[in-house]
C-alpha cells in the first residue's frame, strides 16, 4: 500500500492556506511539506471535475506522474444549503478566474442576501454549511492511490470575524464554539476541520 514514509511530502497545491495547515500538520510527525512552489515547473491542473474526490485525483496523478515522485492533492470546498450546495467545486473561483478570497466571501454573503426569506435583516446566521476535503495520496512507481475524505458542519454568518485560516474561514461560524472558524487556533481547527478529519482518515487507512 501507498506509504507517507518519505521525509518530505510533496502536496499537489500552490493555496498558501493549504500549504501552511500542512506543514503543521506534518511536523508533527517530523516530516517537511513541500507544494508547488517548491516545483515551478509543473503546470497548473484544470480542476473540471464534478466532484471533489474527482478533482484530487486529477491533481495527484498529473503532478504525480510529471514528478515521478509520491504526491497528496486536496481538493476542497464551501457546500451552503440555502445555495442548493454552491459554491462547491467552484469555491476558489466563486467570484470570478483568479478571485481573492475577500472578494469570494462578499459574493457568498451577496448571494445568500439575495435569497434571505422574509423580513429578518438581523439573522446572523444565513445558512447551514458544511467544509469538504477530498485527499488522494498517488505513487507513481506502483500506481496505487489513496483516497480519503472529512466534512465538518457549520452556518454561514452575516459578518466576517477572526483573521485565521484562509478562504471562507471567517464566515464559516461553529456554533459549539461561538466562533467562525477565523478565530480558532490552528491546532483548534485541524482538530474539527474537514482537512484534518480527511488526514486522520488518510492516516487510519496507511494503518497509522
Ligand atoms: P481548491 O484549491 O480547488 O481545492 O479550492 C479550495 C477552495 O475552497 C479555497 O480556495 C477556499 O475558497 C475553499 N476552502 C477549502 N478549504 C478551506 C478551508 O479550510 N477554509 C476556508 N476555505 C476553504
Amino acid at each position: 500500500m501507498n506509504n507517507l514514509d518519505s521525509p518530505v511530502i510533496i502536496v499537489a497545491t500552490k493555496n498558501k492556506g493549504k500549504v501552511r495547515e500542512f506543514a503543521h500538520a506534518f511536523a508533527r510527525i517530523g516530516k517537511e511539506v513541500k507544494s508547488m512552489y517548491d516545483y515551478p515547473d509543473v503546470p497548473d491542473v484544470v480542476e473540471d471535475g464534478t466532484t471533489f474526490a474527482e478533482n484530487a485525483w486529477k491533481k495527484a496523478k498529473t503532478v504525480g506522474d510529471t514528478l515521478g515522485l509520491p504526491v497528496l492533492a486536496d481538493d476542497s470546498g464551501l457546500c451552503v444549503d440555502l445555495l442548493d450546495g454552491a459554491p462547491g467545486v467552484y469555491s476558489a473561483r466563486y467570484a470570478g478566474e483568479g478571485a481573492a478570497d475577500a472578494d469570494n466571501n462578499e459574493k457568498l454573503l451577496s448571494e445568500l442576501e439575495s435569497r434571505k426569506l422574509g423580513e429578518d435583516t438581523e439573522q446572523p446566521l444565513l445558512s447551514p454549511a458544511r467544509f469538504v476535503c477530498s485527499l488522494v495520496l498517488y505513487d507513481p512507481a506502483t500506481g496505487e492511490k489513496l483516497e480519503s475524505y472529512g466534512t465538518v458542519e457549520g452556518f454561514i454568518t452575516s459578518e466576517t470575524a477572526g483573521c485565521g485560516g484562509f478562504g471562507y474561514d471567517p464566515l464559516f461560524y461553529l456554533p459549539s464554539y461561538e466562533k467562525t472558524m477565523a478565530e480558532l487556533s490552528m491546532d483548534q481547527k485541524q482538530a474539527i476541520s474537514h482537512r484534518g478529519a480527511a488526514l486522520r482518515d488518510l492516516m487510519t487507512k496507511l494503518g497509522g
